[in-house]
């Protein structure tokens, strides 16, 4: 074949192998800008997001707009209106993480609103990524943060009061279970948190993470953690590569629910190594899921982990032990809540 009959071949080719290929999902342009968040509050946690995103901003500015935004709710279970720990103190961690792997974390911290905020300032503003209780307090205060009184929510009160009956730390699977959810509510508003009929609540943690306009990633957690917790206790959330994880070669991904599975695995970072090695986020949601269920299986019957990713295509998937786990999905091509598949 010579030069010019081998070039008009492969123009006519070229089309049809493209239009092949993108069936397929090759070369399909990435979805973008894109956010997804766990639960289903992660439905006012992407709109405050979007605000960002679809403006060209920035994922990470993104991701610190939307964990602000569960943090400002009233009544929430997330930030200060948390439930508290075991001695009746809401500690909160929380942390964040660029396209260019910095991060930063906060964990215990006590009576300030934003502590995605803070761990903000620590990744941009120091040499550390995680700072802790009194120290990441100080920090805090120091840089501007208003100390707050922190005096319990009234509803947060009442629960802690209830618990004090048997005082026994017993984590709940999924609080934010829909068909659950609907059994009570506390608060008001359209994104209040729900609690279980006997007044059980002992969980709730907003992860998310988004791709921007610029093809780039970022991801935040926020939380109060478990409730009724020992005083001191860390979970999974404000961990780097077990609360949240992001590569921005491959792609990120967040976790909720019992953080110490979380920790024993370092669940996100393995869902994101499991991505690189060419799995789908559900895939790769799947097999960390698996690792933490082989490892103790008459145990995990008993808990609920959901890991929740994005890679760098736009494409997105989560997967959980338990039935119950949801997350929140908004792109210019929809805007909904998922039901995550599960194990067992
Ligand atoms: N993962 C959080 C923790 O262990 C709890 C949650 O997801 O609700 O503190």
């Amino acid at each position: 074949m010579n030069r010019r009959k081998f070039l008009h071949l492969s123009a006519l080719t070229a089309p049809l192998l493209a239009a092949k290929k993108s069936i397929a999902g090759n070369f399909e342009a990435p979805v973008k800008p894109i956010v997804i968040s766990t639960w289903d509050s992660g439905m006012a946690v992407n709109a405050a997001a979007w605000e960002v995103l679809s403006k060209k901003g920035r994922a990470l500015d993104a991701v610190e707009a939307g964990a602000m935004k569960m943090e400002n709710t009233p009544d929430c279970c997330v930030g200060l209106d948390g439930y508290p720990d075991r001695d009746g103190i809401v500690t909160l961690d929380s942390c964040i993480m660029d396209e260019y792997s910095n991060c930063g974390a906060v964990a215990g911290l006590e009576r300030i609103k934003h502590p995605v905020s803070v761990a903000r300032k620590i990744m941009e503003t120091t040499p550390h990524v995680l700072l802790v209780g009194a120290g990441a307090q100080q920090f805090a205060v120091q840089n501007g943060f208003p100390l707050e009184s922190g005096e319990l929510s009234e509803s947060a009160k009442k629960a802690y009061a209830d618990w004090l009956k048997k005082s026994e730390y017993k984590p709940v699977i999924n609080i934010e279970n829909l068909p659950v959810r609907q059994a009570g509510k506390k608060g008001n508003g359209p994104f209040a948190p729900m609690f279980f009929e006997d007044g059980s609540f002992n969980h709730d943690t907003m992860g998310l993470v988004a791709m921007d306009s610029s093809n780039n990633l970022s991801g935040a957690v926020t939380t109060s953690g478990m409730a009724y917790k020992i005083h001191g206790r860390v979970g999974d959330s404000p961990i780097i590569g077990a609360g949240l994880f992001v590569d921005n070669e491959v792609g990120a991904a967040t976790s909720s629910g019992l953080g110490e599975e979380v920790i024993r695995i370092c669940g996100t970072h393995l869902v994101v190594e499991f991505m690189r090695q060419g799995l789908s986020p559900e895939m790769a949601c799947k097999k960390a899921v698996e690792r933490i269920v082989k490892r103790n299986p008459k145990k995990a019957k008993e808990l609920q982990v959901g890991f929740l990713a994005l890679n760098k295509k736009g494409q997105y998937g989560a997967y959980a032990i338990q039935k119950g786990f949801v997350f929140s999905v908004k792109s210019e091509r929809e805007n909904q809540i998922h039901q995550s598949k599960f194990l067992l």
